[in-house]
């Protein structure tokens, strides 16, 4: 009873107070930037009503963003503030013989996990809020430590990619304080000696027949290597194909692999949080071998872009990304050659 009091209190607390108003307008209509402000001022006061930390449920959103992003028949839906999708037999419970119950009463009956979050006695999974309660109310079942949350995400997903990734993107969110990380940088210093074409599918010989999942930066031995996004580095050390490489996980959950480096920056790690712009290794020709093989290729930076769409990873054409931030960063850098003159 005590339980069931503090619940409704809860989500008349909830509803009262954090429900946004944009909630009931047209998604379509709302700034990018300002909805993900508003969707992290939501889950920063469910922190506070719960106690389970906004980085988290702002990971899952991010996550679960991507995916419906990546699944073609979802493609053209803007999924609004909140992205999450609680699946009938999890929401319903799998022995409710009704999976579009929507009574908190025998979902609870047969142990689903859909709530009321917005105080209307309904448990909605079309309603964003409703979503968002149930999910955090799953967590903070289980507690809310960081180990606490890692048993939730499992629980929830049962798939480890997906454990990884949540927690991954809630460090970055967690150090930087904001979900708002779209910056981007050149990979590369402006005015270093690089030159890049359009590699991507191009056939590569050693190891069998491979396709070509990246770009080709050329550039010499020792030339620094930028991070392109604000991330969680991921992946750290050696590989027959890419030598010493690192991979790195951003804030919109796309993956960014560097590799023939000849050597990392200092102090760079498995754990390590990076901004764009930070220095995270050098270009080298590293690979194609045991640990340690260089020289077998003119020294270059090969830069690859992944997605994880909820099953399987697959790569994508950095290409254009590289081109539209070398404009960007050579824009960048004239308007602020400009102001100097202008400025004194
Ligand atoms: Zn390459």
């Amino acid at each position: 009873m005590r339980i069931k009091v503090i619940t409704c209190l809860l989500s008349c607390i909830v509803f009262n107070c954090i429900v946004p108003s944009a909630m009931y307008g047209d998604p379509k209509n709302l700034n990018q930037q300002e909805d993900i402000m508003e969707r992290q001022r939501l889950l920063e006061k469910m922190e506070t009503l719960t106690g389970i930390p906004w980085a988290y449920l702002a990971a899952i959103d991010q996550y679960e963003r991507n995916i419906k992003r990546s699944r073609r028949h979802t493609k053209k839906q803007d999924p609004g503030l909140i992205a999450i999708t609680i699946p009938p037999n999890k929401w319903c419970g799998i022995l409710n013989p009704d999976q579009e119950d929507t009574s908190p009463a025998s979902i609870r009956f047969f142990g689903g996990m859909g709530m009321d979050g917005d105080g209307d006695k309904k448990a909605d999974p079309n309603n964003a809020f409703d979503v968002l309660y149930s999910m955090t109310h799953f967590l903070q079942e289980r507690g809310v430590s960081k180990d606490d949350i890692r048993i939730g995400l499992w629980d929830y997903y049962q798939h480890p990619v997906a454990v990884d990734v949540i927690t991954h993107l809630a460090k970055i969110y967690t150090v930087f304080h904001t979900m708002k990380l779209n910056e981007r940088s050149f990979i590369m210093p402006l005015r270093s000696d690089y030159s890049y074409h359009n590699t991507w599918g191009d056939r590569r010989g050693f190891g069998g027949l491979r396709i070509h999942e990246g770009t080709d930066i050329f550039a010499d031995y020792g030339t620094p290597v930028l991070s392109t996004s604000y991330g969680y580095v991921e992946l750290k050390g050696w590989n027959r194909f890419g030598g010493w490489r690192l991979g790195i996980r951003d804030g919109q959950n796309n993956y960014h692999y560097y590799a023939h480096l000849s050597s990392f920056k200092k102090g760079i790690k498995q754990g390590s949080v990076v901004k764009p712009g930070d220095v995270i290794g050098y270009v080298g020709s590293s690979g194609y071998g045991p640990p340690g093989t260089s020289g077998k290729f003119p020294p270059h930076l090969h830069y690859g872009m992944y997605k994880f769409n909820g099953l399987t990873t697959y790569s994508f054409d950095p290409y254009p990304y590289l081109k539209s931030w070398e404009r960007k960063a050579w824009r960048k850098l004239r308007a602020g050659q400009k102001h100097r003159r202008n400025h004194g």
